[in-house]
């Protein structure tokens, strides 16, 4: 009995080209994020197991591979919708994503001091991990995160609004060692409406984490 099951994607392998090949998006998608779906959903398995049989031992490791997979399913999930063969360019008031705009600006000072920063958080990250922009909601600010793997180095309760995925597994066909020129590229697929979309849906839920209430 499968709790999470994988998306579709919103287009087809090649709409991302030339930015990012089909047969990266094909293996990414089919496979790497598969791959966190089903280990998640294993994990949960042998919790369940684990609380039936009073069998304790692999709790560590069972948390651990939760944490994992689960957050690899998340960002992923978001990722996708992230992207869009039509996208690129600043997040502008005519293109009715103004809040967003606005927001960046607020939160960074400027576009291009925020592009720098998530720039730099995802091209830097050693070994695996991504860059995000993330709501958090007790300064109801945007931060720029570095994640380790999938789940490491977040501040509890923000919510990622747009992911960069700088995994090699994302771009090495490609672009080979060259990361900063993958996640430069990058910038000419972002949706900024399905950015502004999640931004407008985590200022709605508030602080729902009742601190400062
Ligand atoms: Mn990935």
């Amino acid at each position: 009995m499968a709790i999470y099951t994988l998306p579709e994607l919103p287009y087809d392998y090649a709409a991302l080209q030339p930015v990012i090949d089909a047969k990266i998006i094909e293996l990414h998608h089919d496979k790497h994020h598969a791959g966190y779906v089903k280990g998640a959903n294993d994990t949960l398995e042998q919790l369940a197991e684990a609380r039936d049989k009073e069998q304790w031992g692999s709790i560590n490791g069972l948390e651990k591979n939760l944490a994992f997979h689960l957050s690899g399913h998340i960002l992923h999930s978001i990722y996708w919708q992230n992207m869009t063969g039509d996208g690129g360019g600043e997040p502008l008031d005519k293109d009715g994503v103004g809040e967003l705009a606005d927001a960046i600006a607020e939160s960074f000072g400027s576009f291009a001091k925020f592009k720098a920063q998530l720039s730099k958080a995802a091209a830097t990250t050693q070994g695996s991990g991504w860059g995000v922009l993330a709501y958090e909601p007790i300064s109801g600010k945007l931060i720029v995160e570095q994640v380790y793997d999938h789940q490491g180095n977040v501040g509890q309760g923000s919510t990622p609004i747009l992911v960069f995925d700088a995994w090699e597994h994302a771009f090495y066909l490609q672009y080979k060692n060259q990361k900063v020129d993958f996640i430069e590229a990058m910038w000419q697929v972002v949706n900024w409406q399905d950015v502004a979309k999640r931004y407008a849906a985590a200022k709605e839920r508030g602080n729902a984490l009742l601190l400062n209430p």
